[in-house]
């Protein structure tokens, strides 16, 4: 069957047609290409089209669709049986790689989704603390737990409110502008003694790549320490993409608790979250905060993370980084040749090119960006063999398996672009 029919079945079977509401297309005036298999840089699709990937599954391919070393220790798990539900020694060969990684993570959980990372997260700050109230920036993305549901970024900014959303659940949740640290200043200066924690997202992912400004993260820091607030880090996007040891190696700030996800399963189901080894002995069955899975530690998405961190940390990442930076601004000049305004927000393998009158610093300036612009660089780049992910706020991820060919081509099909 083709995309089409697929899509028409699909419909009928799962709202929308898909398990995830951005993959609708629908912010860019699309349906789905439904994919049949992916290999290193590149998808295809059950049309028999090759695609140069800049999407990855959301961030956890950054080695590539099926690197040969993290398909081999997943089949050779695999046949070692798929779910124990007890304790096995992959979860420690893990938790010691990362522990290496990101020195700040003392203990840590491992759950199934960057959802569970950060709910958990922030159950066990306000467990910790015995506090309720948590900051969070307007358009950062922390999954679909109901307290991050207020004014969160991806594809939750896309729905008109959030239905089944109690306000009893969000009222405790403080909102600022990323990057405004004078309204963090406020919230603590009112209510200090409440907050349990800040959850953050240190270079922002889900109202397209928004970096941090000069001091932001510091003054998160230094008012977490004041008011003995726990700062979160949720480096489900971060982790192992803007260095090795995430953003809190790339910009040298350390937060307690760490939350993670997508690079570290291997592009198996897998979060994490962890931290300094006083807080996170708060959880059951030492402490009393209570979080649990059936596929918690499940033994092929270890032994996928392991391989896929053994390979990050013989990876060029700062040549990775110089490629990207080059692509982007290629891309950028391209749109500008063409007459259109466009601003480039670029870190390490991520980068958003934003269809925008002004640069993006916070949501409401991402929020003005030309929806229809992107739309139509959307369409054309995959018509031309190019996977963008289909809305403008989100980032694009280059991976370790790119070429220049693949970049090369790339910057052809938006030469070709018409708006
Ligand atoms: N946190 C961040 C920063 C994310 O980008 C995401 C997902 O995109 C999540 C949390 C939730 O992760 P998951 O989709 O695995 O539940």
């Amino acid at each position: 069957m083709d995309s089409k029919s697929l899509y028409a079945k699909a419909q009928t079977l799962m709202p929308g047609g898909v398990n995830s509401p951005l993959r609708a297309c629908r912010y860019v005036n699309a349906e789905p290409v439904f994919i049949e298999n992916a290999k290193g840089a590149y998808i295809y699709d059950v049309d028999g089209r090759q695609y140069v990937d800049y999407v990855f599954s959301w961030g956890p391919q950054i080695l590539g669709h099926q690197d040969a070393a993290v398909s081999e220790a997943a089949h050779k798990a695999i046949d070692l049986g798929s779910s124990y539900g007890a304790p096995c020694y992959g979860e420690i060969a893990l938790a010691e790689e990362i522990n290496k990684m990101i020195p700040s993570m003392d203990m840590m959980r491992m759950v199934s989704s960057g959802t569970e990372a950060t709910m958990s997260a922030l159950r066990l700050a306000r467990g910790y603390t015995g506090r309720k109230k948590f900051v969070k920036f307007i358009g950062n993305y922390h999954g679909h737990a109901d307290a991050f549901l207020a004014a969160a970024g991806s594809a939750a900014a896309t729905v008109p409110g959030t239905p089944g959303v109690p306000e009893e659940v969000t009222q405790h949740t403080l909102l600022a502008q990323y990057n405004d640290l004078e309204a963090v200043k406020t919230h603590f200066e009112e209510s200090g003694d409440d907050i349990a924690c800040i959850i953050v997202e240190p270079a922002a992912g889900n109202m397209g790549l928004v970096l941090p400004a000069e001091g932001f993260l510091q003054g998160l820091r230094d008012l977490c320490d004041k008011y003995g607030a726990v700062l979160i880090f949720d480096e489900v996007i971060t982790g192992f993409r803007l260095a090795p040891g995430g953003a809190q190696e790339r910009f040298g700030i350390t937060p307690d608790l760490t939350t993670l996800g997508k690079i570290i399963g291997g592009g198996f189901p897998v979060g994490c979250y962890g931290g300094k080894r006083e807080i996170m002995e708060h959880m059951a069955p030492v402490g009393g905060v209570f979080q649990a899975g059936t596929l918690s530690g499940n033994p092929v998405a270890m032994a996928a993370g392991l391989a896929t961190l053994k390979r990050l940390q013989e990876s060029d990442y700062a040549a990775l980084e110089a490629r990207t930076k080059e692509l982007a601004e290629g891309l950028t000049a391209i749109m500008k040749e063409k007459g259109k305004s466009v601003f480039l927000n670029q870190i390490a393998s991520a980068f958003t090119m934003y269809f925008s009158e002004t640069p993006v610093t916070n949501m409401i300036e991402s929020g003005k960006c030309d929806a229809d612009a992107y739309a139509t660089y959307w369409q054309q780049m995959l018509a031309q063999g190019v996977y963008l992910a289909p809305a403008g706020f989100e980032c694009a991820f280059t991976c370790f398996a790119h070429t220049d060919e693949d970049f090369e081509k790339t910057l052809e099909a938006a030469r070709k672009v018409q708006f």
